[in-house]
């Protein structure tokens, strides 16, 4: 997930929180696990991290005081290769939420066959009232502290939502600093400067374009004939709506964090701007349709709907008035466990998050790839290799579903616990 998501929160998803970011990741591990062969002693396990590494955080702000503020790192599982997940800067960081999305990294590597396991990590703070300073000592400083738990071959942050590439820039001066070398292994989604990879901020907006064109295909659903509403307009929702837009799509809902814009003859998201470049665009471009907020842009009737913006937004309040007849997540955990309920039974398919926007971690990948070999790709074979392996993935979520009658998100899980539960029947527990 990229940079400064947290500016597109939608309205009332605190409200209507009705579970943590864990409880919903172990139900659904829970829920998965019934449609594996799995050896219980290995679906104990997955149902904790291995480490959750907690940090304080002293921050000389600008004023000269000193705050002291806490940071989290929750490795869940390590057994397919070092643990790979974001850092995200957010005022509702917690533990669980570390774990719960640490855990839905797990199963977003396998399901793409990435040889990395899941971490999340986070501090809690408001990015927004922090300055460009403020940041970076936060950020040097928070590497300190947890530097012996980080590596190019133990676990490697990226950016998540309140994060950026700079962020990534200074966590790995930080840390090279540190261990007196430089080490671009240790972060990915950093700049191309630095040894970071071309396409890797648009890489989840471009997997949830790729996978809502194999399921509209799926479904028999042109993509020029196709309506979609996109909540959030970041770089997961900015860069899925563009691609889809020019390949045919009609984008009729975009939003930001103050409210969407709804135009039924479609909107030209090229014009409006991405949060990263300006923030908060959308609700600003008052020549683009009518203003509608963003509750009401989840339960437009249209084609499809792409969450991209927070958590929970999509609950058991609103499910029932979802009209979309497709659902792509975008974000991490946009559906709760009763949502995802009540839309299994009108028979909304929902395509999941560890599956969707699983273009960001592949693009990490690549790019640690180019960073153990020093040679950079070209955007071209960035583009070609994802589109590769998104299709390999989709393909295999797809034999789950047609084999064995489950959901797009049941099936998603199975492809990835299959892959981790084989590594730790091979590997052995060691108890
Ligand atoms: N934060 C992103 C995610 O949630 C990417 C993680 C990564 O690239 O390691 O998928």
């Amino acid at each position: 997930m990229s940079a400064n998501l947290a500016e597109e929160a939608s309205d009332g998803s605190e409200e209507s929180e009705p579970e943590t970011a864990l409880e919903t990741a172990k139900r659904q591990l829970a829920r998965a696990s019934a449609h594996v062969d799995i050896d219980p002693n290995v679906a104990e396990r997955l149902e904790h991290p291995m480490k959750v590494h907690e940090v304080s955080v002293p921050l000389r702000r600008d004023d000269g005081s000193v705050e002291v503020i806490t940071g989290y790192r929750a490795q869940h599982d390590s057994v397919r290769g070092p643990y790979k997940g974001g850092l995200r800067y957010h005022p509702e960081v917690g533990r669980d939420e570390c774990v719960g999305l640490a855990m839905w990294m797990t199963w977003k590597c396998a399901v793409m066959n990435l040889p990395f396991g899941g971490a999340k990590g986070g501090i809690v703070v408001d990015p927004k009232k922090l300055s460009t300073a403020e940041k970076e000592r936060l950020t040097r400083r928070f590497t300190q502290e947890i530097r012996s738990a980080i590596g190019p071959t133990k676990d490697i942050p990226a950016p998540d939502m309140g994060t950026d590439p700079q962020t990534m820039a200074w966590l790995m001066d930080a840390y090279s600093m540190q261990e007196d070398e430089t080490i671009p292994g240790v972060v990915t989604g950093k700049p191309p400067a630095i040894g970071g990879s071309y396409g890797r901020e648009e890489a989840p907006g471009r997997s949830v374009a790729i996978v809502t064109r194999e399921v509209c295909d799926y479904y028999d659903r042109p993509l020029d004939e196709t309506t979609v509403a996109v909540q959030g307009f970041g770089s997961v929702g900015a860069n899925a709506a563009r691609l889809l837009h020019e390949w045919g799509a009609k984008i009729v809902a975009v939003s930001d964090v103050n409210g969407a814009r709804y135009d039924a003859a479609g909107i030209d998201v090229e014009k409006i701007p991405s949060h990263d470049t300006e923030p908060e665009a959308v609700t600003a471009a008052t020549g683009v349709g009518t203003k509608i907020s963003n509750e009401e842009l989840l339960e437009l009737d249209v084609d499809v709907l792409i969450p991209a913006a927070v958590g929970n937004v999509l609950t058991e309040e609103n499910a029932a008035d979802v009209r979309a007849d497709l659902i792509v997540e975008g974000a991490n955990g946009p559906t709760t466990f009763a949502a995802d309920a009540i839309f299994q039974e009108r028979d909304i398919p929902v395509i999941p998050d560890i599956l969707a926007n699983a273009g960001g971690v592949t693009v990490s990948y690549y790019e640690w790839l180019q960073g153990v070999n020093r040679r950079q790709w070209s955007l071209e074979r960035v583009h070609e290799e994802l589109d590769e392996d998104m299709i390999a993935a989709w393909e295999s979520v797809k034999a789950e579903v047609n084999g064995g009658d489950l959901s797009w998100r049941d099936a998603a899980y199975v492809v990835a616990l299959k892959r981790v539960a084989e590594a730790h029947e091979a590997r052995g527990i060691w108890p």
